[in-house]
């Protein structure tokens, strides 16, 4: 028998392919397992790449192949199970194996560092336990998800905000814990905080690791290997803590479900919910999807008994639902985005004592800029975009390539000097309660005052130390936050969301008003929500306040099925960026001939502009991919890049992205 002498890699490059090469000199073969990290020459550089066999054959001459440099590993730092998700993963999104397992690691690992490093002692506090008497719905969840175990079972727990899912989550985290097993809790990037790892500190006197993307390097990969050791008993993080090695996981937590930040945007553009209830099928263990919200994909899978579905319906202990109030903002006094009747609640509110908050998701101070004698209006030169006028400092600034520019004093058109800023943003607004509200303390809370670590963390702080005080933010606060006080919410504008050309905009704009009206009136006190709206009587804002989120949602599948879009038909979008305009078009058009003729199965729309049509100087235009069946659209999609890949040289850049969030 020949003696293998080949090691089979998959390497973090964009080709999907495996690389072979030689095994390096005075090499110990008993070393060679898979799932260790291999260095190795590629091209001008180094890389490091993951081991997947060792072969004694190769489609490449041996006289071609490269040595192999080192080998980093005496284990492999993929469990079975981790492998199987992450060739399940670069399967389904047609995306390479070796990115997949490098995205998998900790940067550190990626970069080629050692794992054998120094750990802190675990955080384990003194556990107090106070713990609530569960009511009848949550002691139904709970019993129900504790006789699931060992099992795959998917669990959709839809309850209201406050309804006390999470401490449906804590004690089915509490039997795992009791049978041994470790946890894995994802939530979204904003509700990571410390008040969230806090909670479950209190509860459990336990090895807890809590992973973000923004925690250092080194503390990410203490956390995975704690976890992987199973010194760590519960992990809780974002996105990418999907990939977290355990050595004996009985439980997957995904907490707010329908969150669009579970989506990665870019790159490697995985759902970490899609692949969590993968992950679970995998380990056969029980994952619990929870919302207030949820998407209409979990609701229908609920409808059709694929997801166990589980109710919370009554908010938990003594809180009760807020009450809604439209305000028609074309028949009201509206002085700086504030009508009379908003103004008029706020004063009784705080009055009161009480906190108010304000939803408008547009930061700066306004969002045009605008000539009154020629009506020109400024727009980013590399974007299709209009720049935002911010104050503080001030400056022309565009959202999407970040590029800023001083506040001209002359229209560049026609010279006059009647330039304004137009529309409202969270920085004018908060100039404006200034002016009506001297005495009460105004909290702003956005992206341009949080990017400083810890500067978010300083501001929900200073809002739980006030008494009456207003908030006023973009999702950043609308999102995942519990505070007490707050017994008035202001959208400011209801609007935005109900005409985007995304068919999902609705479906988002409801679960956000949702999420901000349930941060009112959590505590003893009953909340109120105002509406400002010039549509008070569109259908879906009506069934959305008058009979809550579920019928909403009903009817928002009801118009998906009609339409045939998700989750009732699966989607794929190519996206092409050139700097010349017609290069993008041109190739999404020779790569629609190549669809056209290939399968019946499929229809294919486009090309199109995408919603923003240029961005950093770049043309986007897109490609929609549909079929009624994610089987047939998946076999589509793996022949179309086959031959994409066979084909010459792209001069454009393009990326393919498999059941998208955004599709305008
Ligand atoms: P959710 O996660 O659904 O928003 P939480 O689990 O955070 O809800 O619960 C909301 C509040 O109600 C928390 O302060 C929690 O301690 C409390 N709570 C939860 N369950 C109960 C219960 N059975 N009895 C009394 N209070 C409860
Ligand atoms: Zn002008
Ligand atoms: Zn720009």
């Amino acid at each position: 028998m020949l003696q293998p002498i080949i090691l089979r890699l998959a390497l973090p490059v964009p080709l999907r392919r495996y690389f072979d090469y030689l095994i390096p000199e005075g090499i110990d073969t008993s070393a060679l397992i898979p799932g260790v990290r291999v260095r190795v020459p590629f091209q001008s550089r180094t890389l490091v790449g993951v081991l997947l066999e060792v072969v004694n054959e190769s489609s490449v001459p041996l006289s071609k192949l490269k040595p192999a440099l080192e080998v980093l590993d005496t284990e492999s730092l993929f469990p079975e199970d981790i492998f199987k998700l992450c060739r399940w993963a670069a399967e389904y999104y047609h995306y390479s194996l070796g990115e997949v397992l490098s995205n998998a690691m900790p940067g550190e690992l990626r970069k080629g560092k050692s794992t054998s490093i120094k750990l802190k002692s675990p955080i384990i506090s003194n556990a107090s336990d106070v713990v609530p008497e569960l009511n009848a719905a949550q002691q139904f969840a709970v019993n129900t998800i504790a006789d699931a175990k060992n099992k795959f079972n998917v669990f959709l727990l839809d309850g209201v905000t406050g309804s006390g899912k999470t401490e449906v989550y804590l004690r089915a985290i509490q039997d795992c814990l009791t049978h041994g097993k470790q946890v894995l809790m994802l939530v979204p990037e904003i509700s990571l905080t410390p008040q969230t790892i806090d909670r479950f500190r209190a509860r459990f006197k336990e090895h807890i690791v809590a992973l973000h993307s923004n925690f250092s390097e080194l503390e990410r990969l203490r956390g995975w290997i704690t976890a992987k050791s199973g010194q760590a008993k519960i992990v809780i993080g974002t996105r990418s803590a999907i990939f977290t090695p355990f050595a004996n996981l009985g439980l997957i937590i995904v907490d707010e479900e329908h969150d669009t930040s579970f989506k990665q945007q870019d790159r490697f553009r995985y759902h970490a919910r899609d692949l969590a209830i993968m992950r679970a099928s995998v380990n056969q263990i029980p994952i619990v999807l929870g919302s207030a919200t949820p998407s209409l994909e979990s609701l229908l899978n609920a409808k059709r008994k694929r997801y166990k579905y589980l109710t919370l319906p009554e908010r938990a202990g003594a809180a009760q639902l807020p009450r809604y109030q439209l305000v028609d903002l074309r028949q009201s006094t509206v002085e700086e985005g504030l009508s009379t009747p908003l103004l008029q609640l706020m004063r009784e509110h705080l009055a009161a004592n009480n906190q108010v908050m304000l939803y408008l998701n547009r930061r700066g101070f306004a969002p045009v800029f605008y000539c009154g004698e020629c009506h020109w209006i400024v727009g980013c030169k590399r974007c299709d975009t209009r720049m935002v006028y911010h104050r503080k400092p001030p400056r022309l600034h565009c959202h999407q390539c970040d590029a800023k520019q001083s506040i001209p004093k002359k229209c560049s058109e026609c010279g006059g000097e009647n330039l304004n800023p137009v529309g409202l943003g969270t920085q004018r607004l908060e100039e404006t309660l200034a002016a009506y509200f001297p005495d009460v303390p105004i909290i702003r809370v956005d992206r341009d005052n949080t990017r400083r670590k810890g500067a978010m963390q300083d501001l929900i702080t200073q809002i739980h130390s006030q008494e009456k005080a207003i908030l006023l933010g973009t999702q950043m606060l609308a999102k995942g936050h519990h505070f007490p006080q707050v017994t008035l919410v202001g959208i400011v504008d209801g609007d935005s969301g109900l005409f985007s050309a995304d068919f999902r905009a609705v479906e988002q704009m409801g679960q956000l008003l949702v999420q901000v009206s349930g941060r009112a009136g959590r505590a003893e006190k009953r909340g109120t929500v105002v509406i400002q709206t010039r549509q008070p009587d569109h259908m879906l804002l009506q069934t959305l306040i008058h009979r809550g989120y579920n019928e909403f949602a009903e009817t928002l599948l009801a118009e998906r099925e009609a339409a045939m879009l998700p989750p009732f038909s699966y989607f794929a979008v190519f996206r092409a960026e050139a700097y010349a305009e017609d290069n993008a078009q041109h190739f999404l058009n020779t790569l629609k001939n190549i669809c056209t003729t290939t399968s019946k199965a499929i229809t294919v729309l486009g090309p199109v502009p995408a919603m923003l049509a240029k961005r950093k100087g770049l043309y986007c235009q897109q490609l929609l991919v549909r079929s009624d069946k994610r089987s047939a659209l998946q076999q589509f999609l793996k022949n179309i890049l086959q031959q994409m890949e066979e084909s010459s040289k792209q001069s454009v850049k393009w990326v393919l992205d498999v059941d998208p969030v955004e599709v305008g």
